[in-house]
C-alpha cells in the first residue's frame, strides 16, 4: 500500500521525524484522549509516580507511536521503544526492562503479536515492577526474583480485542483513537506545511485533508507528493485545483480511495454479488492478507458507510454502487 508505508524513502522518514508533535498541545484532534492524558499525567507527576500503564488502539497511522512519545516528553522521562515480534525470548525483553530508569516509558508496538512465553514475564512486570528469570539449564536450573524500577508500560494494537484478556486487564488506562475529522486532517497539514516550509492554501490543505482516509500519516504522505507535484508543474504552490490534479495523478479518488479500495468494493460487488462475503474468501480474491484487509482497509470503508461488517460476511452498500458509478441493485428485502 504506497501511500500508507511500502515504498516510504528515507527522505520522507526523516521528513516524517521533524513534523512529528513533540507535546500535548501538538498533537491535534483527539480531543477526549488528550484531555483524560494530560489529567493523568500531570496527577502522576504531582505524586512523583510512574505513570499507569496505557494501552492505546485504533487502525495504522493514526498517531500511536507520536502519541506514546508526547506521553514520555510530558512526563519528562525516556522512551523506549520496542515491539512485538522483535521481543523474541524472554531474556530480551528481561534486558529491557532491568535497563529502564525510574518512571521511564517502554512503548511495545503491536503488543498482541508477542510470544506467550515473553507475555508470561511482562505479568509480574507490569503488576508488581518484578521479574523471575531462569538461571541455568537442566536440574540445575533455578529461578530468581529481580525488582524493576517503576516504569509504565504503553502497549499499541490496532484492535483491543486481539489482546489476551490477561494482558488487557494489567493496563490501567486504556484508549481508543479515532478517525480524524476533515477539520482536523486540514489543521494537521497545515501544521505540516508550515514546518516544511510549503507554500498550501487552506483550501489546498483541505483538500489533502478530505483524501487522506482520517489518517495524519496519509495526509502528511499526501503532502509530500503534492509538493512535488506543485513544484514541478505549478510553481511550488498548492492550491485547490493543484491538489485535485495531483491526487487524479496518484490515482487517489475523491473519498480519498486508493486502488486497493476501489478493487474491494469492486471484487464484492463484481465477484460476490455485493455480498455478504467472508472475509477468507475475500482476502483469496484480492491476493491480500486477512489481517491488512481488516486492519488498513476495511475500518475506513465501514465508518464512512461503504461497507457494512454482518454475521455472514461483508457487504457492499448502495453507496459503494454509487461511489463507483454503478446501479445500485434492488435487494430482495422479503
Ligand atoms: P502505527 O500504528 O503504524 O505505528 P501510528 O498510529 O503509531 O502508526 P504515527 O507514526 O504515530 O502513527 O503517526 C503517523 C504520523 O502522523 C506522524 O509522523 C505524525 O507526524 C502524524 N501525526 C499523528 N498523530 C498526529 C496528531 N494528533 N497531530 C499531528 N500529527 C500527527
Amino acid at each position: 500500500r504506497s501511500i500508507l508505508g511500502a515504498g516510504a524513502t528515507r527522505e520522507d522518514e526523516a521528513l516524517e521525524a521533524s513534523i512529528r508533535p513533540q507535546r500535548l498541545d501538538e498533537y491535534l484532534g483527539q480531543q477526549p484522549v488528550r484531555e483524560q492524558l494530560g489529567i493523568y499525567i500531570e496527577a502522576a507527576r504531582a505524586r512523583g509516580e510512574a505513570l499507569d500503564h496505557v494501552l492505546i488502539f485504533g487502525p495504522p497511522g493514526l498517531g500511536k507511536t507520536t502519541l506514546s512519545h508526547v506521553i514520555a516528553n510530558e512526563l519528562g522521562v525516556n522512551l523506549r521503544v520496542t515491539s512485538g515480534p522483535v521481543i523474541e525470548k524472554a531474556g530480551d525483553l528481561a534486558a529491557l526492562l532491568t535497563n529502564l530508569q525510574p518512571h521511564d516509558v517502554l512503548f511495545i508496538d503491536e503488543i498482541h503479536r508477542m510470544s506467550p512465553v515473553v507475555e508470561e514475564v511482562l505479568y509480574p512486570a507490569m503488576e508488581d515492577f518484578q521479574i523471575d528469570i531462569m538461571i541455568g539449564e537442566g536440574p540445575a536450573a533455578r529461578s530468581i526474583k529481580l525488582d524493576l524500577p517503576p516504569f509504565t508500560l504503553i502497549g499499541a494494537t490496532t484492535r483491543a480485542g486481539l489482546l489476551t484478556a490477561p494482558l488487557r486487564d494489567r493496563f490501567g488506562i486504556v484508549q481508543r483513537l479515532e478517525f480524524y475529522t476533515p477539520e482536523e486532517l486540514t489543521k494537521i497539514v497545515r501544521r505540516s506545511a508550515r514546518i516544511l516550509g510549503i507554500d498550501c492554501e487552506p483550501e489546498g490543505a483541505g483538500e489533502i485533508a478530505r483524501r487522506a482516509r482520517g489518517t495524519p500519516r496519509i495526509a502528511n504522505r499526501l503532502l509530500r507528493r503534492v509538493r512535488d507535484y506543485a513544484q514541478v508543474k505549478a510553481g511550488g504552490r498548492i492550491d485547490k485545483e493543484v491538489a485535485q490534479a495531483a491526487m487524479a495523478m496518484l490515482k487517489v479518488d475523491p473519498e480519498g480511495f486508493d486502488e486497493l479500495d476501489r478493487r474491494l468494493l469492486n471484487t464484492i460487488i463484481g465477484h460476490f454479488d455485493g455480498g455478504p462475503v467472508g472475509v477468507e474468501s475475500l482476502a483469496a480474491s484480492l491476493s491480500e492478507e486477512r489481517g491488512t484487509l481488516e486492519d488498513v482497509i476495511e475500518p475506513y470503508l465501514i465508518q464512512q458507510g461503504f461497507l457494512v461488517r454482518t454475521a455472514r460476511g461483508r457487504m457492499a452498500t448502495p453507496k459503494a454502487y454509487r461511489h463507483l458509478g454503478l446501479t445500485v441493485p434492488a435487494r430482495d428485502t422479503g
